[in-house]
């Protein structure tokens, strides 16, 4: 890999259980609950290279939207650090640089419904000098052409788009902030199977011509192969390997990650009839009481004594790939000593 042009060091984030439940439930639920913060992030380090994609996944509640949203600069961390070309994104709890944009799951949501499509696009450069109100029309339907979208629509309300239209003005107002990084949370989650492939190339369109950096998080594995150059696999907060895409996905080494791969749904047939589909046995544990030591180990089918009593740490495992599990540092050690023996 180049030099890092995003960094993130030893990334941990915190959320108070009275924050997330309210104040009613948190009291009723007494003090067990409100003395134990909630940990979604947990000592997250990784780097990502100018103009490359780092897809980001696991299962829902792992944490991966919230790490995005403190690379985004949204929620401050609660310890660690997130440097943009050396350059801190978050200083005193507060977003300090538009450098970073985001496009969320959502669009209908995060499109204020009171406003023209036009002046959404338009208020984050006026308001940065990227653009003057003078040129600003001129700007937005630059904008709105270059997302696939007839610049004449600049008037219209975000209900008067579909699904999709609506995601390619939530794209045309992040890339309007001309950012450097651009933090995809679930862009196509909530579309049609067919306008997820139109976003998706429209995504890999704009990024080759803009070299844009990218975080692309997202819960479905098959979108996560075709955009991204590495993946990153997270479990209860944590990365569990990371590595290559496709030397991931051919040969996964962490035993989560073969899980994840392996649930993606398939029929398993036994003389041509439905037997089952393949599932990751368990369920995530609450990150209230996460287990300890690694916490995948109540899940894990090849689980040691030490997995229930240490956190496993990442490690090379090679050719750049990262991977946190004792068996496979085991598995690894074993190698190198009958290589060199
Ligand atoms: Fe499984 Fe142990 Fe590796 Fe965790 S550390 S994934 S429990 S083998």
């Amino acid at each position: 890999m180049t030099a890092p042009f995003l960094s993130l060091d030893a990334i941990t984030r915190r959320f108070e259980p009275r924050l997330i439940l309210g104040d009613r439930i948190a009291a009723r639920l007494g003090a067990r609950v409100e003395n134990r913060p909630v940990r979604a992030v947990t000592e997250v380090s990784l780097e990502i290279a100018k103009g490359e994609t780092l897809g980001l996944v696991g299962e829902s509640g792992c944490g991966k939207s919230t790490l995005g949203r403190v690379v985004a600069g949204i929620l401050p961390p609660t310890s660690g650090t997130v440097l943009i070309d050396g350059k801190p994104v978050i200083e005193h709890g507060r977003k300090v640089t538009t450098r970073v944009q985001t496009v969320f799951q959502d669009p209908y949501a995060s499109l204020d419904p009171r406003m023209r499509i036009g002046d959404i696009v338009a208020e984050g450069p006026i308001a940065h000098g990227l653009a003057s109100k003078a040129d600003a029309p001129g700007y937005v339907r630059d904008w709105l052409s270059r997302v696939g979208l007839d610049p004449d629509f600049a008037g219209r309300y975000p209900h008067q788009f579909s699904g999709g239209q609506r995601q390619r003005v939530a794209i045309a107002r992040a890339l309007a902030m001309q950012p450097d990084l651009l933090v995809c949370d679930e862009p196509v989650a909530s579309l049609d199977v067919s306008i997820q492939a139109q976003i998706i190339n429209l995504f890999l369109e704009l990024r080759r011509e803009l070299g844009i950096t990218c975080l692309f998080i997202s819960h479905d594995l098959r979108v996560v192969r075709h955009v991204s150059d590495r993946v990153a696999i997270m479990y209860l907060g944590r990365i569990v390997e990371i590595g290559a895409t496709e030397a991931i996905y051919r040969d996964p080494q962490h035993p989560y990650t073969r899980a994840l791969l392996g649930s993606v749904p398939k029929l398993v047939l036994e003389d041509d009839e439905l037997v089952r589909f393949e599932t990751i046995s368990g369920e995530i544990p609450s990150p209230l009481a996460p287990p300890p030591g690694c916490t995948f180990h109540p899940r894990c089918p090849v689980a040691v004594e030490a997995c229930r009593r240490e956190v496993p740490v990442l490690f090379d495992d090679s050719d750049g790939r990262m991977v946190a599990c004792h068996v496979r540092a085991m598995e690894r050690a074993a190698m190198t000593k009958e290589g060199s023996a």
